[in-house]
């Protein structure tokens, strides 16, 4: 752990298969003051598939940290372009949608309960699991291609 690491989103090659993506955040940890912030750019491009009628194609933005005393804040901005399909017509179409959330990752803590999130001891915070929860609640139950979509229909 001597070697020097910048604040950018990485993959564990073992971790492709799950899409998850860490950030590394000593360099963060060790630098700054409480109340310090640091802004991190994020994009992914790829087909995850999220339930059968959608499937991720990108993200892209940016997350905010801010060194408290206990926990690290992330404040997530987040673009995406996923493939779902008209609810009306059944085409496939692209959605694009835009997102704000945040989310806490304590500091000092091995294990992590029920909806906790940690910086763990290799000083990484998996960022991708709140950003595939977040777009998964933010594409509709039933997409429409178009507000009008007349469907089968003329
Ligand atoms: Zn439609």
């Amino acid at each position: 752990m001597t070697e020097k690491v910048n604040l950018k989103m990485t993959k564990k090659p073992s971790d492709n298969i799950d899409n998850s993506v860490y950030i590394n955040v000593k360099d963060f940890l060790i630098k700054g003051p409480v109340g310090d912030t640091e802004t991190i750019p994020i994009h992914e491009t790829f087909e995850k598939s999220l339930d059968p009628e959608n499937t991720l194609r990108s993200f892209e933005g940016s997350i905010k940290l801010t060194l408290l005393e206990e926990e690290i804040l992330a404040e997530f901005s987040v673009e995406y372009l996923a493939k779902t399909i008209c609810v009306r017509c059944l085409k496939r179409f692209d959605r694009e949608g835009s997102l704000a959330f945040e989310r806490v990752y304590l500091l000092g803590r091995r294990t992590a309960a029920d909806g906790e999130l940690i910086v763990g001891k290799d000083f990484q915070i998996e960022v991708g699991g709140p950003i595939l929860e977040e777009i998964n609640f933010d594409i509709p139950m039933k997409p429409l291609c178009k507000t009008d979509c007349q469907g089968f229909n003329k």
